[in-house]
């Protein structure tokens, strides 16, 4: 039997996977990381090349190896200091080739690729004693390459990869979540219309319109790129994704801790700290030049409705194009309709849901898991804790604001990392 599963080799499951290996006795192969990507953080690499992201909004003291400064060192052993970019009032972030080169320097260097399992946890159940014959109660996790059994459970899924579809987009030929496997940025089109006010609409955007025709040197009479952001309400600026001060565990116990667990203030205070849907002033600025020279059009507005129409061209009679209907009584055209919308709640997450069915675990406020402070242990609707952890995204309603974000997989893996070595010294002191 394994004693520690993630499940998940994101940022916050290649992060914990290091804390194991060194702060506990675990022996690497009782350890084992389950992601259906051909490579650990493969996730996170395909949403940053599918917005064209340049940089990290976060600071160089945030990746995912264990040494605060590793990063920073990394890039100064390489001549690479340029690539820690100066923000006015906050210290220096990673580009993202450094933080990636970096990140593919630690799973190298600690051969982390080694414990990662290529394959999707489909359920979480829980083997009985006399089933299985062993002493201990054993999770079974069940995969598309058989079953495991472990000790222990991380989850580190993240968002769970469901994107955020409106209503509209349902269905309609040519509209794409930003984030999906089809949706190619490098694709050339005449007209994008991208729907979303926050940072990943806003790189996209920039990205798209600052090689439009005016700039790359193509011909104008040839070219007729076109790139218009739909927003519903006025951009807003932040630096960051919330307030810095929720890094800090202190911060978490007096402003959430205060709430009993899974509760609606806590739903609602990590919802009212988040500046979620807005983009830092450095990429704002940078909009607002390609507004002010006319690569970049903004049109306040929501959609009412969409549909797939005939280009009209007699040249390209195959060819079909979105026409948005606007809730202000406008509407657009588009060769492509690009959405970058965000994600589906993950405590919703028929995954989450069917974990928490099956192992009899307790759910809160819009179904936010009910974990135990100290460890981010989920509670059991008997009181009792189970062996299944969690970090990231779904821990908000326990790690705070901050959670899902890679200062989170720290503050999280603290106290995962505790509680599975304790656990593990008390089941060998023990035996069945
Ligand atoms: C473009 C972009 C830029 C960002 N920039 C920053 C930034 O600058 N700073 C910052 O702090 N945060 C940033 N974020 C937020 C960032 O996503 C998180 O910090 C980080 O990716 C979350 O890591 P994670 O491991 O929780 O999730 P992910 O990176 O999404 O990884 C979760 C993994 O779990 C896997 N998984 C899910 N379900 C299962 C299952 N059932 N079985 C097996 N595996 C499963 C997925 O396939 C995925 O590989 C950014 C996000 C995006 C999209």
């Amino acid at each position: 039997m394994l004693e520690c599963v993630i499940v998940g080799g994101g940022i916050h499951g290649t992060y914990l996977v290091q804390r194991l290996l060194e702060e506990t006795s675990l022996d690497r192969d009782r350890i084992a990381v389950v992601d259906p990507h051909e490579r650990l953080l493969e996730s996170f690499r395909r949403k940053a090349a599918a917005c064209d992201m340049e940089e990290l909004r976060s600071t160089f003291v945030h990746h995912v190896g264990t040494e605060p400064f590793g990063l920073e060192s990394f890039a100064e052993s390489r001549g690479r200091e340029n690539e820690l970019r100066p923000t006015p009032g906050y210290p220096r972030r990673p580009s993202l080739a450094l933080f990636l080169d970096y990140a593919d320097y630690v799973i190298d260097g600690n051969d982390l690729e080694s414990l990662h399992q290529r394959s999707s946890v489909r359920r979480i159940r829980t083997a009985s004693k006399t089933a299985e014959g062993e002493g201990e109660e054993a999770l079974v996790l069940e995969t598309d390459e058989g079953e495991l059994r472990a000790r222990t459970c991380v989850l580190a899924i993240g968002h769970g990869g469901r994107y955020r579809i409106p209503d509209w987009a349902d269905g309609v030929p040519g509209v794409n979540h930003v984030w999906s496997d089809d949706f190619d940025p490098e694709r050339r089109v005449g007209e994008t219309v991208i729907v979303g006010g926050g940072i990943s609409a806003g790189q996209l955007a920039t990205c798209l319109a600052e090689r439009g025709p005016g700039r790359t040197g193509t011909d104008p009479a040839t070219s007729h790129e076109s790139v218009t952001m739909l927003a519903r309400h006025p951009f807003e600026r932040a630096v960051t994704e919330a307030d810095p001060r929720w890094i800090n565990w202190g911060h978490v116990e007096t402003n959430l801790h205060c709430h009993p667990p899974g509760s609606r203030a806590r739903y609602e205070t990590v919802q009212s700290v988040r500046n979620d849907s807005t983009m830092p002033p450095y990429l704002h600025d940078r909009l607002e030049d390609l507004v002010e020279t006319d690569d970049l059009a903004v049109r306040r507005s929501a959609v009412d409705s969409a549909r797939c129409v005939d280009s009209g061209s007699s040249a390209n009679a195959s060819e079909k194009r979105v026409r948005l209907l606007l809730e202000d009584g406008g509407c657009l055209s588009a060769d492509r309709v690009v959405l970058a919308t965000g994600f589906e709640p993950v405590y919703e997450h028929p995954f989450v849901k069917r974990l928490a069915a099956d192992l009899d675990l307790e759910r809160g406020y819009r179904g936010m898991p009910v974990l135990e402070d100290e460890s981010l242990a989920w509670r059991r609707t008997d009181g009792t804790t189970s062996p299944l952890f969690v970090s990231g995204a779904l821990a908000a309603g326990t790690v705070g604001a901050l959670a899902g974000n890679i200062a989170g997989a720290r503050r999280s893996a603290d106290r995962i990392t505790d509680a599975i070595e304790t656990g593990a010294l008390e089941a060998a002191e023990c035996p069945p």
